[in-house]
């Protein structure tokens, strides 16, 4: 497993194509990252159940770095699948999110760099309050002559999963009695009259 995902700055240049998964393009001046899997993401990728090779590669997408002075922004696009939990069925589903990829990165001890939030975040020990613009947020330091995306991108898929996961819209949940899952379908997909268990208030026996 890779330790990072670096980008040596010699291959940024002024200008840089990034590609992610599936999405092979080969165009000049590009970068292709067969899957985000380094040290650093694999935790998250595996909660998110992305496990094989196959569900790795259909994390895709591309990236933009672009040098401004001595900074690099980066803008693009991630889409990923991550396996959920309905928060009312508690049923396991997963949904397609596509992300939005946006930052920069500083070099480490430069002017930018001192007065952004990511040095007053390594101050913290010695500050009460630390006021973080939405700027700060977005922006990641680097040192020496690569860019690590690890950070950046992972940052960027945790702010995209749903807050209140659920199945479908439309999910009903379980009954808070007995615990039934109350969206089951029979084939011609109407809702099924459920049997609840017979100590729970709602059951009533089926017909037959
Ligand atoms: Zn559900
Ligand atoms: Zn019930």
């Amino acid at each position: 497993m890779k330790p990072h995902l670096a980008i040596p700055l010699s291959k940024i240049g002024s200008k840089i194509h990034v590609t992610f998964g599936k999405t092979m393009e080969n165009t000049p001046n590009s970068f292709h990252l067969d899957s985000i899997l380094s040290e650093w993401t694999s935790s998250f990728l595996q909660e998110c159940s992305l496990n094989s090779p196959e569900d790795l590669e259909k994390v895709s997408g591309y990236l933009n770095i672009i040098k401004e002075q001595n900074i690099f922004r980066a803008e693009g696009v991630l889409e990923f699948e991550p396996q959920l939990e309905c928060v009312r069925s508690l049923t396991l589903y997963r949904e397609k999110l596509k992300v939005e990829l946006n930052g920069f990165f500083v070099p480490y001890n430069s002017q930018k760099y001192l007065q952004s939030g990511l040095s007053k975040l390594s101050q913290q020990q010695n500050s009460d309050e630390i006021e973080l613009t939405e700027s700060d947020l977005e922006s990641y330091s680097f040192k020496g002559n690569a860019i690590q995306l690890d950070e950046f991108l992972l940052d960027s898929m945790f702010c995209a999963l749903p807050e209140l996961p659920l199945c479908r819209e439309d999910c009903k949940g379980l009954c808070p009695e007995c615990g039934i899952d109350l969206n089951e379908k029979d084939l011609q997909g109407n809702y099924q009259i459920l049997e609840h268990k017979k100590s729970c208030f709602h059951y009533k026996p089926l017909k037959s």
